[in-house]
């Protein structure tokens, strides 16, 4: 069985509310929800802005770049989809929203508060691909 077979029951469906960060992310683009009434940038996808509640919601293509904030390291397997070891990172994007994702390509012993990175979009399915993050290339 592959990853993506293992991996296909834990990812949301589709719907109006996420389907353009789902297009966004098989073209290697981080689309975030942007509020039209306050400006507010937030992921994941929802129906009504966060901050103000209104659902007046078009759709940013972020710049990909985010700064480390915390992370830690998986030793031990709580999913059979998920191996240890892996890193668990809260980023955050350079358009301020903070997400909790995944580092890929570093060890934990190269990873440094504030190290430069870099969106990377990991193939799921035709219609999805899983954003996680590595070092920055350059900074
Ligand atoms: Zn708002």
């Amino acid at each position: 069985m592959s990853h993506t077979d293992l991996l296909r029951p834990r990812l949301p469906a589709i719907s109006e509310y996420n389907r353009a960060y789902w297009d966004g992310s098989v073209h290697n683009e981080l689309r975030l929800p942007h509020c039209r009434n306050c400006g507010h940038l937030w992921l994941p996808p929802s129906p009504r802005c966060p901050r103000c509640l209104q659902g007046d919601i078009d759709t940013v293509t972020a710049s990909g770049r985010a700064r480390l904030w915390s992370w830690v390291v998986m030793h031990r397997q709580y999913f059979k989809e998920f191996p240890p070891p892996y890193i668990v990172a809260f980023v955050e994007l350079e358009e301020g929203p903070v997400l909790m994702t995944t580092i890929v390509g570093a060890s934990a012993a190269e990873l440094t508060c504030d190290a430069a990175l870099e969106a990377v979009f990991e193939p799921a399915t035709p219609e999805m691909a899983i954003l996680k993050f590595r070092l920055a290339k350059s900074v």
